[in-house]
């Protein structure tokens, strides 16, 4: 038995077997082959092996994310069943008498640049399929994705690190936890942790190759504590407490269909921030009273290209439609930070947290952000949904993506398409949208305050540097402070104002938002009733 400590991010207890999640390390060396039929016959049965494990991934998709978002693994299997890509491998091993992993390796990168330098988008999106696709083949022929992990029952993650692309993909059902070498509290994987409502660790000084699948594991978030092979009491103590904990999420299911309303008869709206489609399962299980902020930069994430206005059109629509006529709030893409894809082909910076983010990039490249604005007008058609948007710092901002928005519904009205005029807000997660709240509130319908960023501007201390989260003080004094000056700035202007950020969940500040006069919360879906209950106790 060994214990090691770590930074919880969600105070849960989980018992399972661990999975060890390993970085794709493969290193492609030319070798001289002995004999290419041999090669050639590698070379198709790992596209054999690969085309049968995108139809598990396709499938898998389909049920999850629908029709669209399991579209990129039809693309894959087209592509690999494509005769001119296997044959110039094949060519390849023939003529230079190499092994098929580098045969693969050379010409998918041929590949990718060939569609790289089109002069269409969409065939030069295709240069990441490529890249993808022959890293696919190239672990099949290796052997590499039999170390894989394979969710056979609920598990416990164990990796170096998760980047939020990663932990979107996973499967939810199937992990009962995480623990993670790297990783800072205030970043989005741990706030997907939250999400999904299980016990996490970060910063578990843990040497993952002394790690076996299969190894038993118990992750205690309130404890802060990992236990590798425990002793059979603590196995007891652990499914105790597993038990205790359903006991009390049954109790607080009670108050499912009950007000959030303290004994004074002040209300406070409490909502569920989500991230999918998926996750509106959540917020509906824990009764929230609307969306408060769909992250919809995770669409953009564990992708190889742009979703298409279709694509975002049928997500958008799917979630209002199931929240069936409470209010859903969108929030417009905020990729940057630690929120990257590939192919937005973004610089690199030395300070991706004040660089080229969110809005920045909507309003430097329009097109982007029309495609998203058109599905969203259009979904609106279908519930009760509003916009928000990301990182604003000034008032021209507002200014030139209300034009923007003009732009958008003249074209949709000209094309005869049906939309729908959404309520649109702001988010307040700079300290100069807070100084200038006042004359924000007059451009906007609503602010809802992201005390992540809010915090990490505020107090100079990047959300993601593990080495800071000593000095991340969520409750800071300047914080709070701003938060009552942005409260005022709204209602003064008659508009309603919510905060969507971390601090939102934290019950012992509850009763301070409460008395401020905070409209809304919106949290992690497991933390709605506590709220609710904390509410109703004051
Ligand atoms: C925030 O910054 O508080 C927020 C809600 O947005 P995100 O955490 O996605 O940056
Ligand atoms: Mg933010």
């Amino acid at each position: 038995m060994r214990r090691l400590s770590g930074k919880s991010v969600y105070k849960g207890i989980a018992l399972g077997p661990a999975v060890v999640l390993k970085k794709n390390e493969y290193p492609v060396q030319r070798i001289k082959a002995a004999d290419a039929d041999t090669e050639i016959l590698r070379l198709k049965k790992a596209a054999e092996r690969t085309a049968v494990k995108l139809q598990q991934l396709y499938k898998k998709a389909l049920k999850e994310a629908g029709e669209a978002g399991a579209a990129l693994f039809k693309v894959y299997q087209m592509i690999l069943e494509d005769k001119d890509y296997l044959d110039v491998i094949q060519n390849m091993i023939r003529r230079e008498m190499v092994n098929a992993e580098y045969a693969v390796f050379v010409t998918g990168a041929q590949y990718s640049e060939m569609f790289a330098g089109m002069e269409e988008e969409y065939m030069k999106a295709r240069a990441a399929d490529m890249k993808d696709i022959s890293d696919r083949l190239i672990r099949s022929l290796t052997g590499y994705e039999e170390n894989e992990p394979v969710f056979t029952e609920p598990s416990i993650i164990l990796a170096e690190d998760l980047s939020p692309g990663e932990t979107v993909q996973m499967d939810k059902e199937k992990i009962l936890g995480f623990v993670t070498v790297h990783g800072s509290v205030n970043s989005h994987t741990a706030i997907l942790a939250r999400m999904m409502n299980i016990p996490a660790l970060l910063g578990v000084p843990v040497d993952l190759d002394a790690i076996h699948t299969g190894m038993k594991v118990v992750v205690d978030g309130l404890k802060g504590e990992v236990i590798f092979e425990p002793t059979e009491e603590i196995c007891i103590q652990a499914r105790e407490r597993i038990h205790e904990e359903k006991e009390k999420l049954l109790l607080l299911k009670s108050l499912r269909g009950k007000e959030s309303i303290t004994s004074g008869g002040r209300k406070i709206r409490i909502y569920a921030n989500i991230g999918s489609v998926g996750d509106v399962e959540y917020a509906l299980e824990n009764d929230a009273e609307g969306i408060g902020l769909f992250r919809s930069e995770f669409l953009y994430l564990g992708r190889t290209d742009f979703p298409t206005e279709e694509e975002q059109f049928a997500v958008y629509r799917q979630v209002v439609q199931r929240m069936a006529g409470k209010k859903v709030v969108i929030r417009t893409l905020d990729i940057g930070a630690d929120k990257m894809a590939d192919y937005f082909n973004l610089e690199r910076e030395d300070n991706p947290a004040m660089g080229f983010r969110g809005i920045r990039i909507c309003l430097k490249q329009p097109k982007i952000f029309k495609t998203q604005l058109r599905a969203l007008l259009r979904a609106a058609v279908f519930g009760n949904l509003s916009v928000m948007y990301p990182m604003i710092t000034s008032v021209w901002e507002v200014k030139r993506i209300n034009e923007i928005v003009e732009e958008v519904r003249k074209e949709l009205e000209e094309e005869q398409i049906p939309y729908k005029m959404p309520e649109q807000g702001i988010m307040i997660e700079t300290p100069a949208a807070v100084m200038i709240s006042d004359e924000l509130a007059a451009l906007t319908d609503f602010f809802s305050i992201g005390t992540n960023d809010l915090t990490q501007y505020t107090l100079a201390i990047d959300r993601q540097n593990e080495r800071l989260d000593d000095f991340f003080d969520t409750r800071h004094k300047a914080v709070i402070r701003m938060i009552h000056m942005v409260v005022e700035n709204a209602h003064r202007a008659g508009k309603w104002v919510g905060i969507c950020g971390e601090l939102g969940a934290d019950t012992g500040m509850t009763e301070t938002f409460v008395n401020m006069g905070v409209d809304e919360l919106s949290v992690a879906p497991s933390m709605v009733l506590k709220l609710r209950k904390t509410v109703r106790e004051m």
